[in-house]
């Protein structure tokens, strides 16, 4: 079954019905990580994936049977680069920036972001947990750079948390999680002279093919997820880019995919449609999108 590596049911969308929402994902044979974006959420996301550890069920034989068929709730600790700096940001799904009809005021959605500084004891004490299976989301953003913004030292303290943040993953030995975005060459860079000895994934890729390889030469995953469903724009990097470099992910409670109303907040079990856009691009079934990809996820996330 399905695999979604990068979901937020830890954020504040889902305060209301997370439990359920991550229950009808596992009841569907779902394995879901949820990613922390700053220190609360993080830990959050660490909690959610205790909450649902004990699902198995002992049957009348005494064997240890899971509930559920598959599946399994799961952490990713990190800082976005886009909280280093307090204040906030417009979030605005790109299906959103290409339909001029629309009006851009009731698409954008402010962000509060909170400014937070790195502990590395704290984030420490959550890598450390066995539910956590990624360091992440971290890396750069130069898109959301706004107007007055000191640019070169945002920059700088990006670089310096993504490195800290490396040093932590290569500490407890655990992959990580990119965000990236209008920064690949520098990622690139980052990564080439300070590796991460487990590697990870470049979540919610959307750069060409040929950056992708850069990053599947240097032992990543691309996490792919509703941004190719709105369009034929990332057709020809699903083609070039083989299964087996690729995970899904939904990044819900954003990026809805189509054809799904728009609008409608994502959720795990949506990831269906990213991984049809996938078979019908490459011609092949969805039933081996889900197992080779699952296999991916797991694989490159260590379980
Ligand atoms: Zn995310």
């Amino acid at each position: 079954m399905f695999f979604d590596t990068h979901a937020h049911v830890n954020f504040n969308a889902f305060k209301d019905d997370g439990e359920e929402v991550l229950r009808r994902s596992l009841e569907n044979g779902m394995n879901v990580v949820n990613v922390g974006s700053q220190y609360s959420t993080s830990k959050r996301a660490v909690e959610y994936a205790h909450k649902f550890e004990n699902l198995g069920t002992k049957s009348p034989l005494g064997d240890l049977v899971p509930k559920f068929s598959a599946g399994g709730v799961y952490a990713a600790i990190g800082i976005h680069p886009v909280h280093l700096k307090k204040g906030s940001f417009t979030h605005q799904d790109p299906w959103e920036i290409d339909e001029e009809d629309e009006s851009a005021s009731s698409a954008g959605r402010e962000i509060p972001t909170v400014g937070e500084t790195f502990d590395y004891a704290k984030y420490l004490d959550l890598a450390r947990d066995e539910k956590t299976i990624a360091i992440g989301e971290v890396g750069l953003d130069y898109h959301h750079f706004e107007e007055g913004d000191d640019i070169d030292f945002l920059k700088n303290l990006q670089k310096e948390t993504l490195l800290k943040f490396i040093q932590l993953a290569n500490e407890v030995q655990k992959p990580m999680m990119f965000h990236c975005w209008d920064a690949y060459a520098d990622l690139l860079e980052i990564l080439t002279n300070f590796p991460v000895t487990k590697k990870g994934i470049v979540h919610s890729f959307i750069g060409s093919y040929k950056t992708a390889n850069k990053f599947i030469a240097l032992g990543y995953n691309l996490g792919l997820n509703g941004i190719i469903t709105y369009g034929d724009g990332y057709d020809r990097l699903i083609k070039e880019v083989d299964l087996k470099n690729i995970v899904l992910e939904t990044d819900c409670p954003y990026l809805t995919p189509r054809p799904l109303e728009k609008g409608t907040r994502n959720e795990p079990l949506f990831v269906n449609h990213v991984a049809q856009k996938i078979a019908d691009v490459k011609g092949i079934s969805i039933e081996e999108v889900a197992k080779i990809t699952s296999q991916n996820a797991k694989e490159i996330l260590g379980l």
